[in-house]
């Protein structure tokens, strides 16, 4: 029998329909993008269809990656 324990992590991850480069709502756009960061894959990327095309930089706030890809 294993009990289930519900710990609070102070830094848990907010998920937010935020675009990481522009940081518009998203939560309705279409074609847009998401991806764990690429480097520590703790952080969510939102890319809206905006940014994509202009390749605008985005930024982890995790570990400070940054990237168009
Ligand atoms: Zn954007
Ligand atoms: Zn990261």
């Amino acid at each position: 029998m294993r009990t289930k324990t519900f710990i609070n992590h102070p830094k848990n991850p907010v998920i937010m329909d935020k675009c990481s480069s522009c940081k518009k709502n998203v939560a309705n756009k279409k074609g847009v993008a998401r991806f764990m960061c690429p480097k520590c894959g703790k952080q969510e990327i939102i890319r809206c269809p905006e940014c994509r095309k202009i390749a605008a930089k985005y930024k982890c706030p995790e570990c400070n990656f940054t990237g168009p890809n």
